[in-house]
């Protein structure tokens, strides 16, 4: 008998799965998914008053050092090349992000070649932390106390809910600092944006006779799966458990939406970094597909807020509580047979989108193996 797999989540974890499990095994694969459309919170759609393709669970661009993700998302759809340079206002003025030499001299008012820049900055550094622990450590220890409180300790109050000292390193070492005038947001060798967006992106995943998507369809550990031979589930880890260990702590985003003629503020991104303004950035989503021309434009204001139980978790915090909160879980979950999770909310992860397309490859490979060899699949897409 052909294999039946169940995959639950249509975002890019499920999309990439039931793709590489199609072309690699015999197989028959049903994907559901709880919300009335597919693509998870990577799902673009064009707003029906504007045309303009908006990325509806806020901005997303496509970058990746590892030829083959990006040869393989290029295989379903053109990417268009797209650079992605932000802007932050601070106290009323605007500076480019992430911080490079363009920054440094504006804000210091200086006009430093980069190694005067790099010996500047190093006076400003706090050279008392060697091995930083936490985000407002890291910051400190790289770019001082007043670049750290112009862009980042206001953002990351609002963005995050809680102070910067409780939040990982990591999250800060996602943006650079520069000593040179490049203003690419990502340091990457490949970036881009799909000229049909990305749901046409994993729509063409899983466009397969074998391949039968379910929408609006909530599963359950309580849910009858007994017809098929193995589960993927990419939703969030606590709540498969029915969150018996209490709920992972995430943070959700809210939008307000704008409509205006013209160009309401002349790029794809603007930071607001001061702790007063209550949203953190705004994004003009015409900016993201500039081979396109509009007249109007749609943008959106973010809020960001505490998950509760009916909205999107969308950045997993990872505070002290949660990691040993995710032990717990992961345990139970390892005691399981019959059922692998991967992805940003069933591994408790701050994924970007390549790292997700990757992850899911390369698992793929490893639970066909595994199978073939009438072995036992792995249960988690990572080791933690
Ligand atoms: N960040 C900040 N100020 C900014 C931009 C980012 O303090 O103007 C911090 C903030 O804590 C954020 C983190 O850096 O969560 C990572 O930023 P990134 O732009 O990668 O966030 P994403 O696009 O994933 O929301």
């Amino acid at each position: 008998m052909r294999p039946r797999f169940l995959i639950i989540g249509a975002g890019f974890s499920g999309s990439v799965l039931a793709n590489r499990l199609v072309n690699l095994l015999d197989c028959r694969i049903d994907m559901w998914d709880e919300r009335n459309h597919a693509g998870g919170n990577c799902h673009t759609s064009r707003d029906e008053k504007t045309g303009i393709m908006v990325h509806t669970y806020g901005p997303h661009i496509f970058n990746t050092d590892k030829k083959e993700i990006w040869d393989y998302v290029n295989s379903f759809g053109e990417f268009r090349p797209y650079v992605h340079r932000v802007k932050a206002l601070s106290k009323g003025k605007i500076y480019p992000l992430p911080v490079n030499l363009f920054t440094i001299n504006q804000f210091f008012g200086q006009s430093f070649t980069p190694a005067e820049a790099k010996s500047f900055l190093e006076t400003k550094a706090d050279n008392s932390i060697t091995d930083p622990q936490n985000f407002e450590e890291q910051a400190l220890h790289f770019i001082g106390n007043e670049l750290y409180k112009a862009f980042f300790y206001g953002y990351t109050k609002k963005q995050w809910g809680c102070e910067p000292t409780e939040l990982p390193a990591s999250i800060l070492k996602r943006i650079p600092v520069r000593f040179n005038y490049d203003d690419n947001y990502h340091a990457n060798i490949y970036t881009g944006i799909p000229v049909d967006g990305y749901s046409a992106i994993m729509e063409g995943m899983t466009e397969h006779p074998d391949i039968t998507i379910t929408l609006n369809k909530k599963f359950t550990a309580q849910t009858d799966v007994s017809g098929y031979t193995h589960i993927f589930y990419t939703g969030p880890l606590d709540a498969y458990f029915q969150f018996e260990y209490g709920r992972l702590g995430y943070r959700t985003v809210t939008f307000e939406k704008h409509y205006a003629d013209g160009d309401h503020q002349g790029l794809s991104q603007m930071n607001y970094c001061d702790e007063e303004v209550p949203y953190t950035r705004v994004a003009e989503h015409k900016h993201f597909t500039p081979w396109e021309k509009h007249d109007q434009t749609i943008y959106f204001k973010e809020f960001s807020k505490e998950t509760g139980p009916d909205d999107e978790p969308y950045y997993p915090k990872r505070l002290d509580a949660d990691k040993s909160m995710l032990q717990h879980y992961r345990k139970k979950a390892a005691s399981l047979s019959g059922i692998s999770f991967l992805g940003r909310l069933a591994t408790y992860r701050y994924m970007d989108m390549h790292h997700v397309i990757g992850e899911a490859m390369a698992f793929s490979e490893n639970f066909v193996e595994a199978f073939r060899a009438g072995q036992a699949p792995p249960v988690f897409s990572n080791i933690e």
